[in-house]
């Protein structure tokens, strides 16, 4: 592995160089973004060996897409048109149905490989790029069968160089399940910040209350919104779908409530107690 192209040079994208970088020192890794201040950055903490714009990938022999998921979908194409022959494009969206669509019938199709590293902080930009990010962590493969066989090995090799567990599924399957255990995580942590924000304006005196339990369920909000909108725009119907599913249950816990009826909530969670079982060993 000769030149990697890292294009967004942030949490995800950085914290994968900075593992690769670390076991292979000979590998030069070129940086693309938007942001001129995160390529600065990014060289000055030698996260990145050089800058580049889109042409660099005609170099490439490892191509790691990084950016907002509405701009992957455009981007993916022309990084598609201008590879080498034997050149991997990854990307690392948290959506895929849209992206694995829009290459659908690109004559480079077995060069991409659509991957969703399941691994994360709140955080975002070069500087929240860490070592061992993906350590133990799931990576989800989407559509394994269109990439070359040849490519789908280079790219396992780098995920096993990251410490990655991998499954397997199919873009429309990804996007339902990853609905529920990311995309409505993040809208429940965003409304919950939200409501207490608008009670703090009345009473100032609110955050003086605010425990570790609200700081763990709120942390998400702090996530970056250029992130997450085109993540809900592309994701919609499940999105709808799984809301609609927790605002019915939020109701049915406010009636119960409405109705005294303590040995229902007190069953609710007991019922929802079974999240440390099936949790064990994720979180
Ligand atoms: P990030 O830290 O914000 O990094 C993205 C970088 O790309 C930023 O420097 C950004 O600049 C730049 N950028 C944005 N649009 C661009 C464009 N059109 N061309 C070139 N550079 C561009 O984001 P991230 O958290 O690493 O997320 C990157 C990808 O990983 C996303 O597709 C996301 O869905 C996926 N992902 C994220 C997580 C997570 O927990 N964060 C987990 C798994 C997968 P600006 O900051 O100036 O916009």
């Amino acid at each position: 592995m000769k030149n990697v192209v890292l294009i967004g040079i942030g949490l995800i994208g950085g914290s994968m160089v900075k593992d690769l970088k670390k076991l292979h020192p000979e590998t030069t890794i070129i940086g693309v973004d938007k942001n001129p201040d995160h390529i600065n950055q990014a060289l000055a903490s030698q996260l990145i060996d050089e800058k580049g714009d889109i042409n660099v990938v005609k170099q490439a022999d490892v191509v790691i897409l990084s950016i907002p998921v509405d701009a992957s979908v455009k981007m993916l194409p022309e990084i598609l048109d201008l590879i080498q022959d034997d050149a991997l494009v990854i990307d690392v969206g948290s959506t895929k149905q849209d992206i694995c669509k829009a290459v659908e019938q690109h004559p480079n199709r077995r060069n991409y490989l659509a991957a969703h590293p399941i691994a994360g902080t709140e955080f975002s930009g070069p500087q929240a790029a860490i070592n061992d990010l993906f350590r133990g962590k799931t990576n989800i493969i989407c559509d394994v069968e269109k990439t070359a066989f040849k490519l789908q090995e280079k790219a396992l090799s780098i995920f096993a160089d990251l410490g990655m567990r991998i499954r397997y599924m199919n873009p429309e399957s990804h996007d339902k399940h990853i609905a529920y255990v990311s995309h409505l995580s993040h809208i429940s942590s965003f409304m919950l910040g939200k409501t207490v924000i608008e009670k703090e304006r009345n009473e100032r005196d609110i955050f003086d209350m605010a425990g570790s339990g609200f700081a763990s369920t709120v942390r998400l909000a702090k996530s970056s919104p250029d992130m997450w909108t085109p993540i809900f725009k592309q994701n919609k119907s499940n999105v709808i779908e799984t809301l609609e599913e927790y605002i019915t249950n939020l109701n049915q816990f406010k009636k119960l409530l409405e109705l005294d009826d303590f040995e229902a909530i007190f069953n609710e969670m007991k019922n929802t107690n079974r999240i440390k079982d099936i949790l064990k060993g994720i979180a």
